[in-house]
């Protein structure tokens, strides 16, 4: 895919600055991973993907499988990647999730699912589209993990292993792509230690069977919490979430449930099997789900004690990629634009400030957030600032500021899953930015299959109401 009118720019910066190709190692072949790999190899760097597992998709690879340790506190146990439930379905639109220049648009072939807020398998299929198109699975070292990273002589030796078999190799810049969905954040509950409940993470809960006539307490109140205690509704004898964003006015039964409350969070447990909340409130329980969130980990990452993760916040990090003392040679991925302009940082056609201005900029930013009371562990946690950040990447890297539908999409999407979380994935009120998306989708389609299938869709589109339903498309 090009843009025509930025190819002139484009190509007279590249004659301005001179061109270094690096051998780049890039750990995970996740989401992340598969696009950091595109936009190195079309940079022309040589890159080879470690991916301990034995398929592309990371956490979109559903495994049925749990780990030994509910709560993923043992250092030792086996660690499974994906922490997705069998019956989730996206939680941003589809239009909203695809690469920018790779749209994720329905497909009419068989067993793909067209909906707009599609289940799991679907991101998966559409992934598997996304390497196969640009041929990145022949970059990938499969069934290999990166066990250390560390600096040798200016580079970087990278330990692998396959198997019984260990590789020490030599790379000029590692890029991290390793997820950060994997490793469980635990809520502090004084009194746990002799509760005598089970407790779970979300990171290991696949479906309701488990929780048949139990009470549940599910502490948490992010997407996946709002799936999977209606998924637990339909069988527990009760659900009662703890939230720490819940308001006075909320506490109390939840609408359209009889079998389901809302409280604040959680004071104290006792060794009778009691819960007892901050809102006073008290039930005995015999399972806690702890639907709390992550944490980064880098556990074969040895950077001398240059990059830390203290309190979930990644440290140092100039715009939430490149350590400075490090940069360009290692950086953390997340998100397109992040590889493309790592990519053309690595290759010398686009500039970094020098080390010590990159360092300045990231002490304002952590000022920032100590003045505005922001805890550290949300300092990767862009939200308002999200679309912001994305056009300043897009500007580093000579392209256009992104498309107002997708901010406009997004914002309405969370309203939308505030106001109706039980249906917001099959009724909205935004079908106006999907056409204004799928018109832009057509630009940005390189292969007639993918202008085959915008057109379609379009033309179902332009049948639906304004509120359509999943049938309807
Ligand atoms: C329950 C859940 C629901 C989500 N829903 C959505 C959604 O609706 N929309 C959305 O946009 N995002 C969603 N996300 C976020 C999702 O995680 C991202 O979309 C994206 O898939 C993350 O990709 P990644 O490549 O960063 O990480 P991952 O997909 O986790 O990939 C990391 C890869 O690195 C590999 N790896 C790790 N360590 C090593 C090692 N040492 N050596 C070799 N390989 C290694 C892993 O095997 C894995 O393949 C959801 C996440 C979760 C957990």
């Amino acid at each position: 895919m090009t843009y025509p009118s930025l190819n002139v720019e484009f190509h007279s910066m590249m004659m301005m600055r001179p061109i270094t190709l690096q051998n780049v190692a890039v750990i995970g072949a996740g989401a992340a991973g598969l696009v950091a790999a595109r936009e190195l190899q079309r940079e022309g760097h040589k890159v080879v993907v470690f991916e301990r597992e034995d398929r592309i998709g990371g956490t979109w690879v559903y495994n049925s499988t749990t780990e030994s340790d509910p709560i993923g506190i043992d250092p030792f146990r086996t660690v499974i990647q994906s922490s997705l439930y069998a019956s989730l379905r996206t939680n941003l639109s589809r239009d909203c999730m695809g690469f920018r220049d790779y749209p994720f648009v329905a497909s009419k072939e068989a067993n793909r699912d067209p909906r707009r807020f599609p289940g799991h398998r679907e991101v998966l299929e559409y992934l598997n589209d996304f390497a196969s198109e640009f041929g990145l699975s022949e970059l990938v070292r499969f069934g290999t993990e990166v066990r250390n990273v560390c600096l040798e002589g200016g580079k970087w030796k990278v330990r692998s292993r396959k198997g019984g078999d260990q590789l020490d190799e030599i790379y000029d810049a590692v890029v991290v792509c390793n997820g950060h969905f994997t490793e469980p954040r635990i809520a502090e509950i004084p009194g746990i230690e002799t509760w005598p409940g089970r407790q779970i993470h979300s990171h290991n809960y696949r479906d309701p069977e488990p929780f048949q006539g139990q009470v549940v307490i599910l502490i948490g109140s992010a997407a996946s919490a709002v799936d999977i205690s209606r998924d637990i509704a339909g069988v527990a004898k009760q659900v009662h979430i703890a939230s720490r964003s819940v308001t006075d006015g909320t506490i109390g039964k939840l609408p359209g449930y009889n079998n389901m409350w809302l409280h604040s969070m959680i004071e104290s447990v006792d060794r009778n099997g009691t819960v007892v909340f901050q809102d006073r409130s008290a039930v005995r329980a015999d399972v806690i789900l702890h639907c709390t969130g992550y944490m980064y980990h880098f556990p074969f990452l040895d950077t001398n004690g240059i990059v830390t993760v203290d309190d979930n916040s990644v440290r140092p990090l100039y715009k939430h990629i490149f350590p400075p003392p490090l940069a360009p040679q290692l950086s953390f991925v997340g998100l397109p634009w992040k590889s493309k302009w790592i990519a053309g940082v690595l290759s010398g056609r686009i500039a970094l400030p020098s080390s010590g201005e990159m360092m300045a900029d990231v002490e304002a930013f952590y000022r920032t957030l100590d003045v505005s009371g922001i805890p550290k562990r949300y300092t990767h946690n862009l939200a308002a600032s999200q679309f912001e950040y994305y056009d300043w990447l897009a500007a580093e890297c000579g392209y256009p500021a992104a498309e107002k539908w997708r901010n406009q999409m997004y914002s309405a999407a969370t309203k939308n899953r505030m106001a109706r979380p039980e249906t917001y994935r099959d009724e909205w009120d935004d079908q106006h930015l999907v056409s204004q998306a799928n018109e832009d989708f057509i630009k940005y389609s390189s292969s007639n299959t993918v202008q085959k299938e915008m057109d379609s869709s379009s033309l179902n589109n332009q049948s639906s109401s304004s509120t359509p339903t999943t049938q309807e498309l």
